[in-house]
């Protein structure tokens, strides 16, 4: 499952974020690690992750004023953040609510809450992520355990490669430009070149093998994933 949800876990204390990290690893995520803001920052400007884990004591901004910088900005808003507190008093929990954050966790917490609390954050924000199955012909995507299949053939695809077709085949027949598939697909493309999109087409339909036919190159106007290939074939 390595193309699992990709999460970003902001906190300065190594033997919490390696277990945190290790867990989520185990269990099918992709784990980012940032140790402070600035680092996290880094992160968030090569790549969005799916949630956000984050501390709320770090040296440095605290993890209240980072999330309500991160839930401000039109690139990171859309983000589920779920935070990490030492503190169980009411108040923070309000104020970390109050900030931006979708859920609060205090340490200690179990693995397993942990990991259902990420889950619920997910299903909430982004409903077609996480439990969700699209089908062309005998071409078959499952979003839920990021499978996808061709003729009962499991098929490696690369994390961008997988969220672009799961895109094509939600929205099927119709041609998708470039920047059209830019901020469908990544999100936003602040610092992505369209011809990106074309690389990522291109190993895309590698993966797909004989299916990569399916994605057609609409000349002059960008791309389209044409069912009836998939039924024909
Ligand atoms: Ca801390």
């Amino acid at each position: 499952m390595k193309n699992g949800p990709r999460v970003l876990v902001v906190e300065d204390e190594p033997a919490i974020a390696e277990l945190v990290c290790v867990n989520l690893r185990h269990n099918g995520f992709q784990p980012v690690w940032a140790e402070d803001g600035v680092a996290a920052q880094r992160e968030l400007d090569a790549v969005l992750p799916d949630a956000i884990l984050l501390d709320w004591m770090l040296p440095g901004q605290s993890g209240l004023s980072l999330a309500r910088k991160w839930r401000n900005d039109p690139r990171t808003k859309g983000i589920p953040i779920l935070m990490l507190t030492a503190r169980g008093d009411e108040p923070d929990k309000v104020a970390g609510l109050d900030a931006g954050a979708d859920d609060y966790i205090t340490k200690p917490f179990s693995t397993q809450e942990l990991l259902a609390r990420i889950r619920a954050v997910l299903r909430r924000r982004a409903p077609e992520q996480v439990n969700d199955q699209a089908a062309a012909g005998e071409l078959v995507l499952d979003a839920a355990t990021h499978r996808v299949s061709w003729r009962g053939q499991a098929l490696k695809l690369g994390p961008t490669e997988f969220k672009l077709l799961h895109y094509l085949m939600k929205h099927p027949e119709r041609v998708h430009s470039r920047s059209q598939l830019l901020d469908k697909v990544w999100g936003d493309h602040v610092f992505i070149e369209e011809r990106t999109v074309d690389v990522h087409v291109k190993r895309l339909r590698e993966a797909l093998g004989g299916a990569g036919a399916m994605i057609e190159t609409v000349r002059g106007a960008g791309y389209r994933f044409a069912v009836d290939y998939g039924a024909a074939a």
